[in-house]
């Protein structure tokens, strides 16, 4: 496989690329030829996206339950667990799994992580080993909190034996604040146990008494697991007051945890409650990054009670942070790192990038540079994942005439 004049995001310099059983061979090399050539037109050119927040277990179920009237997490939750779980065999989930990764595949998404609840995780577990077109992290998520059901730890450790990666908590929906920090504990208890990463549902309400991100973060810096620590939503952080916000990132960057935003669902859920003016409800992903913390941004639902619409596209997930978090163009450089690089280091993707010796693991897209492809968020041009190839080349004609590049394109003065 020949991938000739892509840019490559990493030093903005047009390159080839020369791909054998899989494997990329070497950059820029002479004399090549294959069977297929593929013509990047000076398009840019990225490692795989990578989807650090999603539920795949009931994604795709809209249709198997009622509706979910008042469009709030807390009536999803409920009519997801009482009405569609009970309908989920194994089967169900093995078609909805393999229909996803063709969605993710084709929007060039080749790593996955997933919040599992208990009566799913171990059906998902099975079905991931028919997987072939992306690669897929479990979290054992005790969904709607440890302390309601009594064999939930149990389950858990089930699954992480099982091999789920991940260890999940709630701590904001457990009973009382008091189990709620008991919940942190007994999850860092499990990751330590077991040598799992951490990755929690927290503080993802509009509460400004919300706390738990403090917890969380102190017990990883306590048990120096900062790094395979990662709290998501974190969409309370929306109303906290500056100053406590302020104390809160010193501490969460003493203790190295990572954040994950998920603004496209996180501005349909939150605000569900206010009267006009609505509170926004994401993470303040802007202030984390500027401080230097590692956020990554996630799709969370597709397709089910909890949030109707969505999909793999990983372009529109930043296109919504850059609407709801207000940034501005100055901010654009660099922002494709918060769906690549920064979520790939949470998974701790060991062999994530583009080098020689590697997988060929790769994505071009339907635009020349950041900017024209967080504004356009186009489906990629072309994606490669060892052998397999999505090609989703769009064309723009007027009157037969080609106008692709300048669409893709609107401030690119070659046009
Ligand atoms: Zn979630």
């Amino acid at each position: 496989m020949l991938i000739k004049e892509v840019r490559f995001y990493d030093d903005n310099k047009v390159h080839d690329i020369y791909v054998e059983n899989g494997i990329i061979r070497c950059i820029d090399c002479q004399g090549k030829k294959d069977d297929y050539v593929f013509y990047g037109k000076k398009r840019l050119l990225i490692p795989p996206f990578v989807n650090p927040h999603s539920h795949l277990g009931y994604a795709l179920t809209l249709n198997y339950g009622s509706v979910n009237e008042s469009g709030t997490l807390r009536e999803g939750v409920i009519k997801t667990r009482e009405e569609i779980t009970p309908k989920i065999t194994f089967d169900d989930i093995e078609k909805r799994l393999k229909k996803l990764e063709k969605l993710f595949f084709v929007n060039g998404v080749l790593y996955v992580r997933s919040h599992e609840i208990m009566p799913l995780i171990f059906y998902v577990l099975e079905a991931r080993k028919k997987l072939e077109l992306i690669n897929l992290q479990i979290v054992a998520f005790p969904s709607p909190g440890i302390f309601y059901f009594e064999d939930t730890i149990e389950k858990m450790e089930k699954a992480l034996s099982e091999g789920a990666e991940v260890v999940g908590l709630i701590p904001n929906q457990e009973p009382t604040v008091e189990l709620g920090i008991e919940s942190v504990k007994i999850a860092f208890d499990l990751a330590l146990k077991y040598n799992k990463m951490v990755d929690g549902h927290i503080d993802e309400n509009d509460d400004p008494n919300s706390r738990f991100v403090e917890y969380v973060t102190y017990e990883a810096l306590k048990r120096k697991w900062g790094e395979k620590t990662t709290i998501s939503h974190m969409t309370a952080s929306h109303s906290y007051p500056s100053d406590y916000f302020g104390k809160l990132v010193d501490l969460m960057k003493l203790a190295k945890v990572n954040v994950i935003s998920n603004p496209v669902v996180s501005t349909h859920l939150q605000g569900r409650y206010d009267n006009y003016p609505k509170r926004r409800g994401i993470a303040r992903i802007r202030d984390m990054l500027k401080s230097g913390i590692n956020v990554a941004l996630g799709t969370d639902n597709i397709g089910d009670l909890i949030y109707p619409l969505g999909d793999g596209n990983m372009l529109r997930v930043l296109q919504e942070a850059f609407l709801v978090d207000h940034f501005t163009s100055k901010d654009i450089e660099g922002m494709l790192k918060l769906v690549t690089y920064n979520p790939a280091k949470i998974l701790m993707l060991d062999d994530y990038g583009i080098k020689p010796g590697r997988k060929a693991e790769f994505v071009v897209l339907n635009a020349k540079n950041e900017y024209e492809a967080i504004r356009n968020i186009l489906p990629p041009a072309l994606v490669v994942s060892g052998e397999n190839i999505a090609e989703n080349e769009i064309e723009f004609k007027i009157n037969d005439k080609d106008v692709t590049g300048e669409i893709e394109n609107l401030l690119d003065s070659d046009f």
